[in-house]
C-alpha cells in the first residue's frame, strides 16, 4: 500500500510513522510549509535559545500510551508549566487558587475568602469560572466577579473576540478556579518538554526508510490518486474547496524581541489579563533552562483568521461551526480511503498529546 499523509505536525508525524514502523509501507509525506513539525515547530537561535516559532508547547499527558510511546523518540526534562498573570500590577498565581487569593487580598480578607471557600467546595476541586459565579454568599460573589473580571474577562475578550459566556464552556474551563496550593497549570502526571526540541522529536518520528518528505509541497501539487491511503491534516474544509463556507479559526501574532539582560521576567509565561492588548508574554530561555546574556521573548496577538493573510491555530468551538464542521464530516464518509485527522482535519481544539493519541487510535482502527 502506498500511502499518503497530508501535514507533517505532530498528527501527520505520527500515522506516518506508526504506518512505516508496523505496517512497513511506504509513506508520502508533504507540508506545505519549509519545515516538519507544523505548529510545534522549534530551533535555536543566534543565542542559543530554543525558540518556539508558533508559542509556548508544554507537553503533558495523562496518557501512558501516549508518553511511552513518544519516550521512543526524545527525552524529556521535569519542567511543570506555571503561569503567573499580572493583575493590576500584582504578579499572582493563574489558574486561581488559593495562593492567589493570598497574593491578592489581605491576610484577614483572605482568610474569610479561604474558609468560606472550604465549606462550600471539596478541597482540591476545579471549577469552571461560569460555575464559580453561581454564588449566594455575598463575600463569594465579590470574588467570584474580581475573578470573572481580573482573569477570564478581558483576556477571553482578547483571545476569542467575545466574552466568556460566548465561548463554549470548556474553553475557559481549561482554566478553572482551583481550590488547592498547586501552583501548576497541568495536573498531569507527564510533564516536559523534549530535550532537544519538538522539531528533533517529529525529525526522528520520520527518520525511517519507508518514509519520504516533501516540504514546501501543497496538497494540489500531488498526484493523489497515486495514492491508496490518504491522511489529511490540513483543513478539512479546504479540502472540500469551502462548499458549505470557512470554518472560522483564531490566528495568533507573535512579536519577538531580544533582550540585553539575562531575564525579561520573572516566569516563562506572564499573562496580561486585563492590561495590554497582547494576550501573554513568552519567555523561550525558561523551558530548557537555556544559558545566555541575552533573552528572547515574544508578545501574543490573538486575532480573527483570514484566508491567505495569516495562519490558524484555534478551531472556535461554537455550536453553529460545529454544524458546519458535520456537514464536511458528512462528506467525508462518501470518500474511500481518505482520512481526517488533526486540530485542523478534525476541527478541535486539540493539546498535542491528543493529537497523537487520535493519530495512534485512527492507525489502529484503519490499518490493523
Ligand atoms: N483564560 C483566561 N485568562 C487567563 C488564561 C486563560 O481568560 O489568564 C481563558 C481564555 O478564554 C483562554 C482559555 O482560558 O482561551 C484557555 O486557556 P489556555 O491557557 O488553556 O489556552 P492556550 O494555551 O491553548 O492558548
Amino acid at each position: 500500500m502506498k500511502n499518503l499523509v497530508v501535514g507533517a505536525g505532530f498528527s501527520g508525524a505520527t500515522i506516518a510513522n506508526l504506518i512505516a514502523t508496523q505496517l512497513d509501507e511506504e509513506v508520502v509525506i508533504i507540508d506545505k510549509k519549509d519545515h516538519i513539525a507544523g505548529n510545534c515547530f522549534d530551533y535555536r537561535d543566534e543565542n542559543g535559545i530554543m525558540i518556539h516559532k508558533y508559542g509556548s508547547h508544554i507537553f503533558h499527558t495523562k496518557s501512558e500510551k501516549v508518553w511511552a510511546y513518544l519516550k521512543q523518540f526524545t527525552d524529556f526534562n521535569t519542567y511543570m508549566h506555571k503561569v503567573v498573570g499580572y493583575l493590576d500590577g500584582i504578579e499572582a498565581q493563574i489558574p486561581f487558587n488559593f495562593n492567589t487569593l493570598y497574593q491578592v487580598f489581605p491576610k484577614t480578607m483572605a482568610k474569610n475568602l479561604e474558609e468560606k471557600l472550604l465549606d462550600n467546595f471539596a478541597y482540591n476541586t476545579k471549577v469552571p469560572i461560569l460555575e464559580f459565579q453561581k454564588q449566594d454568599d455575598d463575600d463569594l460573589k465579590y470574588l467570584a466577579n474580581y475573578v470573572y473580571e481580573k482573569i477570564f474577562l478581558h483576556y477571553t475578550t482578547k483571545q476569542w473576540g467575545v466574552p466568556p459566556k460566548d465561548v463554549d464552556g470548556a474553553v475557559t474551563a481549561r482554566v478553572p478556579v482551583y481550590l488547592s496550593k498547586d501552583n501548576r497549570y497541568f495536573q498531569d502526571k507527564y510533564q516536559g518538554i523534549p530535550l532537544e526540541g519538538y522539531t528533533k522529536v517529529v525529525e526522528k518520528m520520520l527518520d525511517h526508510k519507508n518514509i519520504e518528505v516533501r516540504l514546501n509541497t501543497e496538497f494540489k501539487d500531488v498526484d493523489a490518486s497515486k495514492f491508496d491511503r490518504i491522511f489529511y491534516t490540513g483543513p478539512i474544509d479546504e479540502y472540500f474547496n469551502y462548499k458549505f463556507g470557512q470554518l472560522p479559526y483564531r490566528s495568533v501574532n507573535f512579536k519577538f524581541e531580544t533582550h540585553n539582560k539575562e531575564y525579561y521576567q520573572s516566569n516563562a509565561c506572564v499573562n496580561y489579563p486585563c492590561n495590554y492588548d497582547f494576550t501573554r508574554i513568552h519567555e523561550y530561555k525558561y523551558y530548557l533552562g537555556d544559558k545566555s546574556e541575552k533573552t528572547v521573548i515574544a508578545k501574543e496577538y490573538s486575532e480573527f483568521f483570514e484566508l491567505g493573510k495569516n495562519e490558524r491555530y484555534y478551531p472556535i468551538p461554537k455550536d453553529e461551526n460545529t454544524v458546519l464542521y458535520n456537514k464536511y464530516l458528512e462528506e467525508t464518509k462518501k470518500l474511500d480511503n481518505v482520512y481526517f485527522l488533526g486540530r485542523l482535519g478534525d476541527y478541535k481544539y486539540y493539546d498535542m498529546d491528543k493529537a497523537i493519541l487520535r493519530a495512534i487510535e485512527l492507525f489502529e482502527e484503519v490499518c490493523k
